[in-house]
């Protein structure tokens, strides 16, 4: 490891690994240590069955008008899926409530009803308020129980967590997919990075003389330290601070968690879905429970079943076993019996409980939208943050991630230049 280098940065995440190439731009050192046997974080991909990759993590290019990683795919001659037809757009989203699918009338009231709660969102923002959303949207229309379960999906949180201002701030825009995993790109892309593997912080000494980082394999000084890792890794102290942080800084983490939303992908031995099957179905019971299925959109015999908020966290607690037996109750709601002689692979996700990130990714607490800006503050030209969290417009996504590293390493530039 470098001696003294001009920084340390801690994860080599989207975050950590961009913070790591815009220093390099900028004349600056580093060392990048990461607890994982890997990089890429939150970012990664498995292969579900040969040659057909499924991401654990990340897996859409949203934004992709603007999203840096667009590009980078491109000059990495990745192919990426860039159809813009939205594949969450209400319109095109087949609903199926106990097992039957909505007619045209009842999925028309059910776009109503979402469009509504949209405008209400919307306009509690424009009004200056930070809802909750749950307190904004009606909950006795026969289609909140859709909404409540895309909505903990999207924002890994139940609507009662959600802050309504914060869901506003996201830019909204187009989706690309990928065929060979949002992983494997970010892996790819961040390979040259130099990262002491298997590093993990235990410790940030910080004082006016400078910072001093414990890891497993050793103490590292440098001037500053850039924490990437998420806010579940922060709030539960994994890293202590010695002094600890300041309040305000306490209380940014404490009001941007990181929440959970899982997924349990399935690949079937056989092509058993039809031509019109392709795309995102909703399906949810009288009791309100249910997923999201995003089925064969790569065309490569693979389902994704995603579960967010509460619900995910407890399903994740009772083991794989019944999140993959869930999932298959949910694919048999929609597509039929038959397909159970025909699965072949399964890859149930557990982020509330994996041991480096304590989530999926960060939603604001209602009320809480602006503390985004407090968590991505630098403290004493010392400790410099980014991440998913620190972000807002792309907050919690891979490229938000990607522009939180980079900000952070100019601002540590601009630091050291006027010393
Ligand atoms: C299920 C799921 C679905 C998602 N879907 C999408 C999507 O479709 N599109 C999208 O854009 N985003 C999506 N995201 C979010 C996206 O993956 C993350 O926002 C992004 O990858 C976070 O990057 P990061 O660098 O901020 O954090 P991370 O990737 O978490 O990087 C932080 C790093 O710090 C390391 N670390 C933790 N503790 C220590 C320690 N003590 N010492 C050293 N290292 C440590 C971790 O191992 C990790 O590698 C999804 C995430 C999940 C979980």
């Amino acid at each position: 490891m470098n001696e003294e280098p001009d920084v340390i940065i801690i994860g080599a995440g989207a975050a950590g690994l961009s913070a790591a190439k815009e220093l390099t731009r900028q004349r600056l050192s580093y060392t990048l240590v990461e607890a994982s046997h890997r990089i890429g974080g939150r970012a990664y991909s498995e292969e579900i069955a040969p040659n057909n990759w499924f991401d654990l993590g990340c897996s859409y290019l949203h934004q992709a008008e603007t999203n840096p990683f667009v590009p980078i795919a491109d000059n990495l001659g990745i192919v990426l899926k860039k159809d813009k037809g939205d594949l969450f757009a209400v319109d095109q989203v087949r609903n199926y409530c106990n097992g039957i699918m909505l007619d045209e009338n009842q999925s028309a009231l059910r776009n109503q009803y979402d469009q509504q709660c949209t405008e209400r969102i919307i306009a509690s923002k424009a009004q200056g308020k930070d809802s909750a959303v749950s307190d904004l949207v009606d909950l006795d229309s026969p289609y909140a129980a859709p909404l409540m379960i895309g909505m903990a999906t999207a924002n890994a949180a139940d609507i009662d967590q959600t802050s309504a201002a914060d869901l506003v701030n996201f830019i909204n825009g187009y989706d690309f997919s990928i065929l060979n995993g949002y992983g494997n790109l970010v892996k790819k892309w961040g390979g040259q990075v130099p990262v002491s593997l298997n590093t993990k912080v235990t410790s940030i000494n910080w004082n006016s003389s400078g910072v001093q980082v414990e890891t497993n394999r050793g103490t590292i000084r440098s001037q500053r330290v850039l924490v990437t890792v998420s806010t579940g890794i922060l709030a539960a102290n994994h890293i202590q601070f010695k002094p600890g942080l300041p309040a305000w800084k306490e209380a940014a983490i404490s009001a941007v968690p990181t929440q959970t939303m899982n997924k349990i992908g399935v690949h079937f031995s056989r092509d058993v879905f039809a031509a019109g099957d392709l795309g995102v179905h909703h399906t949810w019971n009288e009791n309100g429970q249910g997923s999201e299925i995003e089925a064969n959109v790569m065309g490569l015999n693979t389902a994704t079943i995603f579960v967010g908020g509460r619900f995910a966290v407890w399903l994740e607690k009772q083991g794989q076993q019944t999140g993959l037996d869930f999932a298959l109750n949910q694919l048999t709601d929609v597509f039929g019996n038959d397909i159970r002689n025909h699965i072949d692979n399964s890859i149930v996700t557990a982020w509330a409980t994996e041991p480096l990130t304590l989530g999926s990714y960060s939603c604001a607490l209602p009320g809480h939208a602006n503390q985004r800006v407090e968590l991505a503050g630098p403290i004493d030209d010392k400790l410099y943050f980014a991440g998913e969290a620190t972000i807002v417009g792309a907050q919690a996504t891979c490229h938000g991630a990607y522009l939180s590293g980079i900000r952070a390493a100019q601002e540590i530039k601009k630091a050291s230049d006027s010393r």
